[in-house]
């Protein structure tokens, strides 16, 4: 007897479970099927190096998942689920070449004099975009929690151009528009500070020169300074563990080692899926898939439902470029040589100038093992104390940007081209990047387990190439225009499958928002669906030509 329920979520990613949540809690019956053996994604953590030590394999700063909706909704619940976060109130610093250094911490006053002791003028410049930013958030953050287009997303707008007018929503629209190397160049005088912000905009797929790279900086720096950083207390897997206890508790079921072949269809419509042992499972109502487009259209779903139109808009989707993770057990954390305080930080930046980031960017786009790549230095245990069962550290470093496929070395030393070979030395040159910021750290080294952007995918095949972010987010794929014009609100050409996940609104970060918007738009009554249908198909004409024209 073939199983049957209401709803069928490819992939037990945050958003595959939190909407697999919001179904289940209106009373739907639901099967999620993760094909690894824990659910949770890029949003895991594991025993990496040593017994007892519990690194966050993938994601590690929670914020975007502590500010979230679904956290608003069911926080109660998944604290007593066993969720809980650990937070630290010196979210992040950056070090460079000379000893110099900048720190941020939550509290604004103390930030101040960290900048005005480097520079008056950098100082100057950042109260002024924490104005501008406190401006961005009254008006405009709510736009990151809404469907796009909507009515919601218009009542913002409209809200937004009654509070700013016109032209002071121009005028804020232009911080988000801008590069982040034109971002700090209109508001800092020192490298050092033009730096803070645009490594940043690395964290995703935005090199310093690429127009739009400045909203994530503007947001995730400001955010920093009024929440601190958190991680989740014990390890990432403390979310998705919860997020399942919940959805049990409703009735629905998170199966591991279940992985998707094929979304099979009838007459243009979902009705099921097969799984590699060919078990098929029926989905009365939806099939939701938390993947990426090409996965998703490339493998699962046969040529033969899709549009060649829309076979064609998939091809054009673009992923960024690839990112390794670097876990590191040591016995004692590192002493930075600009301060011993750093060692207190949750992000310790190594970015040393706006142009080495552009040239980190520009060698990975071109296949190019960078010389210098940008590191995000994540001192864990410095957050949350109870990730090692002794005195022993752990380090969650993350590499920025490196090629998804590579065809040199732009340092001229690493002769491999495969990632199985490349990542040892690769790794290496990270760790003497390190050493030379953080003299002796390498000593301190008691394991390490490196994960190449190649490992990063065979993990989880929506990290194409090992692009963390799951897709570009550069203008003309963010928006209205993710994961494409005229599909940006979860819905695709075959009824009753759906898509979230991070290449959907609002895009890569554990913000959850579109497990619960797509969950919103799957139990959306008939005539709201078909109001929807109509806006997203007028405004996604005029969405594709716009891409067009900034294609
Ligand atoms: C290295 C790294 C560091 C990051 N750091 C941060 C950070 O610090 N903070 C932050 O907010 N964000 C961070 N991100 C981004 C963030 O983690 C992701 O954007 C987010 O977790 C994506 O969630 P998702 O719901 O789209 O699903 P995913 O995490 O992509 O999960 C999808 C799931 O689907 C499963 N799956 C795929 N194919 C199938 C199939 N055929 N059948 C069954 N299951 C399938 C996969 O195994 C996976 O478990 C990071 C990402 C990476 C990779």
């Amino acid at each position: 007897m073939v199983e049957t329920f209401d709803a069928v979520v490819v992939g037990a990613g945050h958003n595959g479970l939190t909407a697999a949540l919001y179904l289940a809690d209106e009373g739907w019956d639901v099967c999620v099927l993760e094909r690894n053996d824990e659910p949770g994604g890029s949003v895991r953590s594991d025993e990496l190096t040593r017994e007892g030590y519990i690194h966050d394999t993938h994601s590690t700063n929670q914020n975007l998942f502590v500010g979230s909706q679904v956290f608003e909704e069911f926080g109660d619940e998944l604290r007593e689920a066993g969720l809980a976060f650990s937070r630290s109130d010196k979210p992040f610093a950056n070090v460079y070449p000379d000893g110099e250094s900048l720190r941020v911490y939550q509290d604004v006053d103390r930030t101040r004099e960290a900048f005005e002791a480097h520079s008056p003028a950098d100082a100057a410049g950042w109260d002024t975009l924490r104005e501008e930013f406190g401006r961005f958030a009254e008006t405009l953050v709510p736009l990151m929690g809404q469907p796009l287009p909507s009515v919601a997303a218009g009542r913002t707008l409209l809200d937004a151009v009654r509070t700013e007018r016109p032209s002071g929503l121009i005028d804020l629209a232009q911080i988000p528009l801008s590069s982040t190397r034109e971002l700090g160049d209109a508001y800092f005088e020192t490298p050092e500070a033009k730096a803070l912000m645009a490594c940043w905009g690395l964290h995703i797929d935005f090199g310093p020169d690429v127009s739009g790279g400045a909203m994530f900086p503007f947001l995730e720096s400001f955010t920093a300074l009024s929440e601190g950083i958190s991680v989740a207390t014990g390890g990432a897997s403390a979310i998705p563990e919860a997020l399942t206890t919940l959805i049990e508790r409703r009735g629905g079921e998170v199966r591991t080692n279940a992985e998707v072949t094929a979304v099979d269809t009838q007459n243009g419509r979902a009705t099921g899926v097969t799984l590699t042992d060919g078990t098929t499972i029926r989905a009365r109502e939806a099939v939701v898939a938390n993947l990426t487009p090409t996965v998703l259209y490339d493998r699962l779903v046969d040529d033969a439902a899709l549009p060649e139109s829309f076979r064609e808009t998939v091809d054009r989707y673009e992923y960024g470029p690839g990112t390794m993770m670097i876990h590191l057990a040591l016995d004692e954390l590192p002493d930075w040589a600009a301060g011993e305080d750093l060692s207190e930080f949750a992000y310790v930046h190594i970015a040393p100038d706006v142009d080495t980031l552009a040239e980190t960017y520009t060698a990975a786009q071109n296949g190019q093992l960078p010389e210098s790549p940008m590191l995000v230095v994540g001192q864990t245990t410095a957050v949350d104390a109870s990730r090692t069962p002794d005195d022993g550290q752990i380090l969650w470093i993350q590499v920025r940007a490196l090629p998804s496929e590579i065809d040199g070395d732009a340092a001229g030393e690493i002769d491999a081209t495969d990632w199985d070979t490349a990542a040892s030395p690769m790794a290496d040159r990270v760790l003497d990047k390190l050493e030379t910021y953080a003299p002796g750290v390498r000593d301190s080294i008691l394991d390490r387990d490196v994960h190449s952007p190649a490992d990063l995918e065979a993990t989880n095949p929506n990290l194409v190439g090992g692009d963390s972010v799951a897709g570009s987010h550069h203008l003309r794929q963010n928006f209205l225009w993710r994961p494409f014009p005229g599909w940006s609100r979860y819905g695709t050409p075959v009824d009753e499958l759906y898509v979230c996940g991070a290449s959907t609104w609002p895009g890569a970060g554990n913000n959850a928002t579109s497990g619960q918007l797509c969950a919103q738009r799957v139990l959306a009554q008939p005539f709201e669906e078909r109001v929807i249908e109509t806006v997203e198909e007028y405004v996604g004409d005029a969405a594709t030509a716009v891409q067009q024209r900034l294609s």
